[in-house]
């Protein structure tokens, strides 16, 4: 089996980047920014906007932060991302999720300019995506083609299963992979006998959030596993189905699979970025 790196091929795409930006800047021109939005004091938010302002500067490009009580009258968020949109040295803006439960999150993420849409979550973002027209894609499903493509595996045609159907991972992964061409099967909370679907995908990709989800048995001779889901155990990180305990029976069984850590986990920020740039050139 074939293990797909995340890690090395997030690491190549950001040097790339930073290439990239680096030229700008050498031009004496602007370089790309990004803003992100964080209401509330959650430590798992508050740890991913310091990574992804911290992965921004470290590529060459700008990046601000707004940490807002969790009190912030909806207003005042509206307002900051009215100033946002308007100000032409901010090329993209990320919302964090989850906003606190008493915002209205879809209305709020609808009121960034959807050009500078940085999680392409914006509702015109969403529709141009379900028209094969996307302008700009979610930071995780375009990692995950990004992935399949820089490995050479074949989508066109294939058969696969996509687990979730959330709007920031399953839904739009399904999408994307509809566009390029695969035949495709979404699995959710409500789907029987779940393995009578995964047990003739070609690829199967997993975003349900369930540690031992399947077994390696559940799964066809020679498919393709991308496991999104990142779950914390009393044995550390794990996929839905990727951990250490699985991984020697999983070798026997796949021809190639995303580990957890180490393989969407890190293409999700490279994408991010990728996204600010192409705004900015946009
Ligand atoms: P979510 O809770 O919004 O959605 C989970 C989806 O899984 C739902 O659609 C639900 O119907 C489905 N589901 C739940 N239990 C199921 C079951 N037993 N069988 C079939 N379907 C089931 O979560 P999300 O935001 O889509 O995230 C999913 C997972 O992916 C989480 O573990 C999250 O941490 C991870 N994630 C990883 C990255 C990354 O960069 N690697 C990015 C985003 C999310």
């Amino acid at each position: 089996m074939r293990i797909i790196d995340g890690k090395a091929c997030a690491q190549q795409i950001k040097q790339d980047i930073a290439k990239e930006v680096a030229t700008i800047a050498a031009r004496g021109l602007r370089v790309p920014q990004l803003a992100i939005i964080l209401v509330g004091d959650r430590e798992d938010s508050l740890s991913y906007v310091r990574n992804k302002a911290k992965t921004c500067q470290s590529l060459g490009m700008d990046c601000q932060t707004f940490l807002l009580p969790d009190d912030t009258p909806e207003a005042d968020l509206y307002q900051l991302v009215d100033q946002l949109n308007h100000d032409p040295l901010v090329d993209a803006i990320l919302i964090q999720l989850p906003l606190p439960d008493h915002y209205n999150s879809a209305k709020i993420l609808d009121s960034i300019d959807y050009r500078k849409d940085a999680d392409g979550l914006h509702l015109m973002n969403v529709g141009l995506l379900h028209l094969g027209e996307p302008y700009v894609m979610p930071c995780t499903p375009k990692g995950i083609l990004s992935l399949l493509t820089t490995n050479n595996i074949e989508v066109a045609g294939k058969h696969a299963v996509v687990i979730g159907r959330s709007q920031l991972v399953g839904e739009p992964t399904a999408q994307l992979l509809i566009r390029e061409n695969a035949t495709v099967t979404l699995c959710h909370s409500h789907t029987r006998n779940l393995t009578d679907f995964t047990r003739i995908a070609d690829i199967v990709i997993t975003a349900a959030g369930h540690p031992r989800l399947l077994q390696p048995e559940d799964f066809k001779e020679g498919a393709v596993l991308i496991d999104v889901a990142i779950n914390r155990t009393e044995e550390g990180l794990e996929g839905d189905v990727y951990s250490p305990r699985t991984r020697e029976a999983l070798e026997q069984r796949l021809s190639a699979a995303t580990p957890v850590p180490g393989g969407v986990g890190p293409m999700t920020i490279a994408m991010l970025m990728q996204n600010v740039l192409d705004m900015y050139k946009m």
